[in-house]
């Protein structure tokens, strides 16, 4: 019998090159002594049909994906089941695919999240938070924060597309209590100067000449500043954020604690603080190289 193919997990988006996801799934696949590897796929838009249609095939040897900008809406279309979590949310970053060639969706991000401001010592509760962007990593992060019972006092969030922020908001409405959610008009609409936390779920700032999409004059030394983006490890909004004196982070603890319960997931086992040691320091050194 011919030896079955190395399994390969991998990371699907557009653009994918700035993903530190292969250092830190490689490094613990290493270490765990599984002969697998993790890859980019950039993946346009038109491409999508053709990827997952193949992810069905017997012979395909891809045992799981990671979904990131654009597709985490999207990709929800081609599972064959998620977690409630993610039906709650309906944006995918975590796909095991079974034996059976079977798509399950999971959202690691929104856990991933919140394990990272537990980390900062940031607790929402009776909080007021701002965000900016309503894509699928808004989704999650919104939806999470409306579900979990350190409730915020407020969310207000702005989005440069009015459809899709409404769009958003009036569909998390249909499964949970959004009552705390307010769509702002305008950034001035945010309030950032009386919010305790503020964060940045767009795509903008990921390539180094990016423009901030908010005025220094807003930020202020009682505001923690999140951004998502932790490739580059200080984008302009965070640079901003310093200089006024707030804490800033960017979303390399996000990107660890989601890849952490992506990894059990695939491989179906709880990680030893040795693996997570060595998936934490292949993020630091894969952002420092
Ligand atoms: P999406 O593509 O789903 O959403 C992109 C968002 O960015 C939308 O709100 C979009 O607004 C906005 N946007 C894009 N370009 C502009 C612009 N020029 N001006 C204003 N707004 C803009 O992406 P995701 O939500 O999946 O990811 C967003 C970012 O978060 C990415 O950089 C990703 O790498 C990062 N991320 C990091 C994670 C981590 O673990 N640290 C986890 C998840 C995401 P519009 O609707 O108007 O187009």
């Amino acid at each position: 019998m011919p030896d079955a193919p190395r399994p390969v997990y991998g990371i699907i988006g557009y653009p994918v090159a700035q993903s530190l996801s292969p250092a830190m799934h490689n490094a613990a696949f290493k270490e765990l002594g599984v002969d697998a590897i993790y890859k980019l796929f950039p993946l346009k838009e038109e491409d999508l049909d053709g990827f997952f249609g193949e992810l069905h095939d017997p012979s395909s040897p891809i045992g799981g994906l990671n979904v990131t900008t654009p597709y985490k809406e999207k990709a929800v279309s081609y599972l064959d089941s998620m977690t409630p979590l993610t039906q709650r949310i309906l944006a995918v970053n975590t796909i095991v695919i079974t034996r059976e060639r079977r798509l399950v969706g999971y959202n690691t991000d929104a856990p991933g999240f919140l394990s990272h401001l537990v980390d900062l010592g940031f607790n929402t509760r009776d909080k007021k938070i701002a965000v900016l962007g309503a894509g699928g990593s808004a989704r999650a992060i919104l939806g999470v924060l409306c579900m979990i019972p350190e409730r915020p006092e407020s969310i207000k969030i702005y989005n440069r597309s009015r459809e899709r922020l409404n769009a958003l908001v009036s569909d998390l409405a249909t499964r949970m209590d959004t009552g705390i959610i307010e769509p702002a008009m305008s950034i001035d609409d945010l309030d950032i100067p009386g919010a305790d936390l503020l964060i940045n779920t767009t795509s903008v700032g990921l390539r180094g000449d990016d423009p901030c999409l908010i005025d220094e004059g807003l930020l202020h030394p009682s505001l923690l500043v999140y951004d998502l983006i932790y490739n580059p490890a200080e984008t302009e909004f965070l640079k901003m954020a310093r200089r006024r004196g707030a804490r800033a982070a960017n979303g390399l603890g996000m990107l660890y604690y989601q890849g952490v319960l992506a990894l059990q997931h695939w491989v179906n086992i709880q990680l030893d603080d040795r693996i997570k040691r060595v998936m934490r320091q292949a993020l630091e050194e894969g952002l420092h190289s």
